[in-house]
C-alpha cells in the first residue's frame, strides 16, 4: 500500500534519508523506532508530502502523490497523519475540526460529516465534548479528537509521529488504547513511538532506523528479545 524505494532526502549538506525502501502493506501496522535524529519524523512527513525528497518514488496505493494542486490535496487526505502536537484548529470546536476536512475535500455534506463525525468522536470516546474547542480539552482528548479527524478522511494508512509523547503519563494509555483498536480493526498504520507496549501489542514489524538508514527490520519479539545489529542493542539498552 505504501512503498519507498531508493528514497534520498537531504537537508543542506545533511543525508537525512539515505536509500530508504520500504512496504508497508494494506492493514499492516509498522512501528518506527530509533533515536533521536535518525530520520523518523522526516520519513513520515516524505510519506505526506510535507517534505519534498532529493530522489527515489513514493506511492500509496500504486499512485505516486503529486507535488503540488488539487491532486496533493485528495492523494493527501488518503494520508492520515498525526502528530504529537495535536494541531487541532484552535477556533474551530471538536466537531468542526472533525467535519472540515470531508467537507473541503472529500465534498461531503455538512449533515452527512457531522454524522460520521459525531460517530467518530464516539468511538474514541470524546462525543460529550463536540461543542467545546480544544483548548478546553485535556492533552489525551485533543490527541483522540486529532485521531478521528484523521478517519473521517477515510485515510487509506495513519502517520503517527510520537502521538503520546506530550502527553502526561496518566493519558498516554487513553490514546494508545484508540490506537490499539484502530489496529485490531486493520487500519494500516506507520507509527513512530517509543511505546514498547503498544509495539508489542499492535505492531506487526519494527523497523529501525539509525542516521536515516534502516539498520534493522523484524517482528516486535524478535526485535526486542533478540536485535542484531549493534546500533539497535545500543539503543534497546537505553529504552528497555
Ligand atoms: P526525534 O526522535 O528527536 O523526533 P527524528 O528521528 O524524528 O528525531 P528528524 O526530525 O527526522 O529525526 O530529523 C533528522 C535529522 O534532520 C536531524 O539531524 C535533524 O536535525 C535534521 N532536520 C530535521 N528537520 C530539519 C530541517 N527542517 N532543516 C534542517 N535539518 C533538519
Ligand atoms: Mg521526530
Amino acid at each position: 500500500l505504501v512503498v519507498l524505494t531508493g528514497v534520498d532526502k537531504y537537508f543542506g549538506d545533511l543525508h537525512v534519508l539515505q536509500h530508504i525502501d520500504l512496504t508497508v502493506h494494506k492493514g499492516e501496522v509498522v512501528v518506527v523506532l530509533g533515536p533521536s535524529g535518525s530520520g523518523k519524523s522526516t520519513l513520515c512527513r516524505a510519506i505526506n508530502r510535507l517534505e519534498t525528497i532529493q530522489s527515489g518514488t513514493i506511492t500509496i496505493d500504486g499512485s505516486e502523490l503529486p507535488s503540488e494542486g488539487k491532486a496533493l490535496a485528495n492523494l493527501r487526505a488518503d494520508v492520515g497523519m498525526v502528530f504529537q502536537s495535536f494541531n487541532l484548529f484552535a477556533h474551530k470546536t471538536i466537531l468542526e475540526n472533525v467535519t472540515l476536512g470531508p467537507i473541503k475535500v472529500r465534498k461531503k455534506s455538512t449533515a452527512e460529516a457531522k454524522q460520521r463525525g459525531m460517530e467518530l468522536l464516539k468511538r474514541v470516546g470524546v462525543d460529550s465534548q463536540a461543542s467545546k474547542y480544544p483548548a478546553q480539552l485535556s492533552g489525551g482528548q485533543q490527541q483522540r479528537v486529532a485521531i478521528a479527524r484523521a478517519l473521517a478522511m477515510d485515510p487509506k494508512v495513519i502517520l503517527f509521529d510520537e502521538p503520546t509523547s506530550a502527553l502526561d503519563p496518566e493519558m498516554v494509555n487513553e490514546v494508545l488504547d484508540v490506537m490499539v483498536s484502530l489496529a485490531k480493526q486493520g487500519m494500516t498504520m506507520i507509527v513512530v513511538t517509543h511505546e514498547m507496549g503498544f509495539a508489542r501489542k499492535a505492531a506487526n514489524r519494527v523497523v529501525f532506523m539509525a542516521d536515516g538508514q534502516i539498520v534493522e527490520e523484524a517482528d516486535p519479539e524478535t526485535f526486542f528479545t533478540a536485535a542484531k545489529s549493534h546500533r539497535a542493542k545500543d539503543f534497546l539498552s537505553k529504552i528497555l
